[in-house]
This record gives C-alpha cells, sequence and structure tokens, in this order.
C-alpha cells in the first residue's frame, strides 16, 4: 500500500513545477548529473513477427520516435560513446542510464538479454538501465535476471499500456491486453525494478472519461514512474490510412495540455514523470503539427497546474491510496457530449493558454 500524500507545500518541485518531473528525481537520486542513453539492440516486436500479432500497433513506426533505428547498427559500447558524448557536450552529463528503447526489449532468450544488458553496464559511467518492452513480454526468469542488476545500479523496465481498456487496446492492434499488463506488474512489484508505465492520450474512439479511467488505474499501483503522450499520426502506419479516411483526430495542444493536467491531478506527487509529450524525427510526422516546442508545452502545463492552483496528485486522496470524489465528477473541462479529444475543441469549455 502506498503511503499518503503529502503536503504540497513539503515538496519543491510540486511548488516549482506543480508536477514530479524525472529530471527533479535524477537530482534526489543522484549527486551528478545523470542521463539516459536511448540503445537500438536490434530486437524486433512480437506484434509484428506473428507471436503476438502481425502489423503492430495501428501507430507505430519506430523510426519516427527513435532515431537510432535508422541507418547503419552500431554496437550497444558504441551507441554508449555517442550518446556519453552527445550528452556530456550538450547538458554537461557525468553519468548515464543505458536506456533500451526501440522495440521490445525482452524479445530474446536469457542468454541473448544478458549480454546485451551487460555490455552496457560494463560501461564505468553507466549507473543504471532502464528497459522498455510489452507487458507481455517479460516471464519470471527475465525479471529475475533484470532483478539481479538492482544490487548494483539503478533500474527500471518501461511497459507500454496505452490505456487500460481493451476495446481501445483491441482497435489499435496492442495484440495483450489489460489482464496481461497487470500481470506484469504484479510480478515485477515483487522484484526491486523501478516501474514506469506509458500512456497515450487521445487513442482512437476514448472519451475523457476513458482516460481518467486510465489515470485512476494506474494511481493504485504503486509505480515509480509514467510517460504520457499525445496521439500523433506517422507516415506508413495504419493509423495514417484511417486519419487520410477521416476515421480519427488528433488533438489542438490546448486540449492536450488539459487532458494533461486533468490525468496527472489523479496520479500520485511521488511518481516521476518521464515524459509529458510525444516526439517525432525526421519528416514521418503527418497530424497533429503543432507550432510550440517541447519546453513551451511543458512550462503551459505548469501554468494550467497554477490556473487551476493544482498540482499533480491534487485528486488523490491524501490518507491513503485512491482518489477523492471530486476526481470522478466532471471538471468541465471538455464541453457535455463533446468529450472526443480533437473534435470541436473550438467548444471546449477552456482557460486560453498562450504557448
Ligand atoms: S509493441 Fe511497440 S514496437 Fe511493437 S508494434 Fe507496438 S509500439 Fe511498435
Amino acid at each position: 500500500m502506498r503511503n499518503a500524500e503529502v503536503p504540497f507545500q513539503q515538496k519543491p518541485y510540486l511548488r516549482k513545477y506543480r508536477f514530479f518531473p524525472f529530471r527533479e528525481y535524477l537530482k534526489e537520486q543522484f549527486p551528478y548529473k545523470v542521463y539516459k542513453i536511448p540503445l537500438h539492440a536490434g530486437f524486433t516486436c512480437p506484434n509484428r513477427d506473428g507471436r503476438a500479432g502481425t502489423g503492430g500497433c495501428t501507430y507505430c513506426i519506430n523510426e519516427s520516435f527513435s532515431p537510432n533505428v535508422k541507418g547503419p547498427y552500431f554496437s550497444i559500447k558504441e551507441q554508449i560513446e555517442k550518446g556519453k558524448e552527445f550528452h556530456r557536450k550538450r547538458y554537461g552529463a557525468e553519468k548515464f542510464i543505458a536506456y533500451f528503447q526501440s522495440f521490445t526489449n525482452t524479445y530474446a532468450d536469457i542468454d541473448t538479454l544478458r549480454s546485451y544488458y551487460e555490455e552496457a553496464l560494463s560501461d564505468k559511467d553507466v549507473i543504471g538501465i532502464s528497459i522498455g518492452t510489452r507487458p507481455d513480454c517479460v516471464t519470471d526468469d527475465i525479471l529475475n535476471l533484470i532483478n539481479t542488476y538492482t544490487h548494483k545500479y539503478h533500474v527500471w523496465i518501461e511497459y507500454g499500456l496505452q490505456s487500460i481498456h481493451d476495446t481501445t487496446l483491441r482497435r489499435v492492434n496492442r495484440g495483450h491486453n489489460y489482464k496481461v499488463f497487470l500481470d506484469a506488474i504484479h510480478r515485477t512489484k515483487k522484484t526491486c525494478i523501478h516501474i514506469c508505465v506509458h500512456v497515450i492520450l487521445g487513442l482512437p474512439g476514448e472519451t475523457r472519461n476513458d482516460m481518467m479511467e486510465t489515470a485512476g488505474a494506474i494511481a493504485r499501483l504503486g509505480i515509480q514512474g509514467i510517460k504520457l503522450h499525445h496521439l500523433y499520426v506517422a507516415k506508413n502506419t495504419v493509423l495514417a490510412k484511417e486519419y487520410f479516411e477521416g476515421r480519427i483526430q488528433t488533438m489542438d495542444v490546448n486540449t492536450y495540455t488539459k487532458l494533461t493536467v486533468d490525468f496527472l491531478e489523479r496520479i500520485p506527487s511521488d511518481v516521476t514523470v518521464q515524459r509529458l509529450v510525444g516526439d517525432t524525427h525526421g519528416d514521418f510526422l503527418i497530424s497533429p503539427t503543432w507550432k510550440a516546442s517541447k519546453a513551451s508545452i511543458t512550462s503551459g502545463i505548469t501554468r494550467e497546474f497554477e490556473y487551476r492552483n493544482t498540482y499533480q496528485g491534487f485528486l488523490c486522496n491524501k490518507n491513503g491510496p485512491g482518489l477523492t470524489p471530486e476526481a470522478y465528477e466532471d471538471h468541465g473541462t471538455l464541453s457535455p457530449g463533446k468529450d472526443k479529444p480533437g473534435q470541436d475543441s473550438e467548444k471546449l469549455k477552456l482557460s486560453t493558454i498562450e504557448i
């Protein structure tokens, strides 16, 4: 059972940002500057090769969010060297977390996984590892292997969930359901591995209420991190076809800002936010083409919290797990009957945010 919410005033990061940025989390954990180095280990995905499904998730084209997938393959060691150099020069980074990002990074036999993970951990400046994967791709043996690293390193596993609603998961061809995710969380919580969950806001057919149900369910999991991003349409995806057929829509930046704040008000304030907005590389992006930078969207989210006079975890119970009754009320963020993101955004009852 998680601790009750600590008062807002006692958390400096909440006073400053109104949510718990991963950067602040790393500062709390380490006496030096730590950055994540994204890696492509050459794994594939069971939702593409037929084991869980074919065609992949309808929105997925790894090249659009994971630049390492393109171009020639470099060994883990080489990628880490390049990543270290880049982050040192740009941010003054001192130590690193090796982030196995692309595709499904537990999708291989134990010996192969061990050799990749340990190649990364053998670098003297790597103090941790973060492994992105699907919840249907973690056996107990794999979790036990990853758990052995927790004695010496800072260790995360990142599960793609996207939504708790099986209808949505089927609609985007995720190839797993919510029950499988809960089972993975349950087994991971028996280890010392930190858990981060990925969620997409604005998935096809989802209402605001659906997304808030996902937030409420995640709030009760006792995880340590969350990554959010908006639905975007990238070239060469099934979603792109649906988009051009007029079957799906994307959100404007104001709607996304409001939804993110609604979502984070339901997430306990000790859950660190590792990502607030999606990222596309190259010319893959079709929609939405927001003019705002990631930094301005992030500060817009802080300003929306300030405008509401709320913060991450505002709607969590102060005396134990779960949400306050207010979390289940309609805050009027979206107009009644018009609660599909991306639809009728001009009619939304929104405060105006200058981003
Ligand atoms: S599970 Fe990940 S890599 Fe596989 S198709 Fe879906 S988004 Fe792409």
